[in-house]
């Protein structure tokens, strides 16, 4: 992927992390975003890396593709946990998600 591929905001890359203590283990997301999101066999959801390896370090960060931005934005505003945090690179803040301002 490359960086012009990636979700900008305010021409700012995002990168997207899931606080899986919250995590209720539904699958919203991976419904929503599949390519993003993926349940582990410990019932929680984690991220997946760009060449869909799925990230089992908790907190992991992966890009997130401009094409899916929508979908992982939503799967945020559903979340039942409210553990899905989608942030700009550049300095961590917080554009959706629980933290968001
Ligand atoms: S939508 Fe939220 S609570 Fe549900 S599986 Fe995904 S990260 Fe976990």
């Amino acid at each position: 992927m490359t960086v012009q591929q990636e979700a900008e905001v305010g021409g700012a890359a995002l990168e997207v992390w899931i606080d899986q203590d919250l995590c209720t283990g539904d699958g919203i997301c991976v419904q929503y975003a599949p390519e993003v999101f993926e349940l582990d066999i410990d019932g929680l959801a984690y991220v997946k890396g760009a060449d869909e390896e799925l990230l089992q370090d908790r907190g992991a960060t992966t890009p997130v593709p401009l094409p899916l931005l929508t979908d992982v934005v939503d799967s945020a505003r559903e979340c039942p946990g409210e553990c899905i945090h989608v942030r700009r690179v550049s300095d961590s803040v917080e554009v959706y998600g629980p933290d968001a301002a």
